[in-house]
């Protein structure tokens, strides 16, 4: 039973037993190319572009409204905005990129589970 996929996604887990992790470390976006828990081979994951323009809608609307609430009631000089937003959008978005990757390759597991068992 394939574990769901956005248990596995949000905890970034293997697709199958839900255990193992999903990337090689805490920061990297390589999908490790075997499961430590269940020796499921990871290597046929097939996202393409997915995660990244999910990331890009997502998170250009988290971080633009709260800057244009900030333009619009304090209207701090540019390096203001310069230093304060890198921070949300660095952060969020590698997180974010990590969770959406995470969640496809689950939900190609459980939909097209043949491109795992090659
Ligand atoms: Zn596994």
């Amino acid at each position: 039973m394939p574990a769901s996929p956005i248990k596995a996604g949000f905890l970034q887990r293997c697709p199958r037993c839900g255990q193992g992790a999903l990337f090689e470390g805490a920061l990297s976006l390589s999908v490790r190319p075997v499961c430590d828990s269940c020796g499921l081979d990871m290597k046929s994951h097939e996202e393409g572009d997915g995660p990244a323009v999910l990331v890009m809608l997502l998170l250009g609307a988290i971080v633009v409204v709260p800057a244009l609430m900030v333009e619009a009631r304090y209207q701090p000089p540019f390096w203001v905005h310069a230093l304060l937003w890198p921070v949300p959008i660095f952060g969020l978005g590698i997180w974010m990129l990590r969770v959406m990757k995470a969640i496809l390759i689950a939900m190609q597991y459980r939909h097209r589970h043949d491109d795992f068992d090659v």
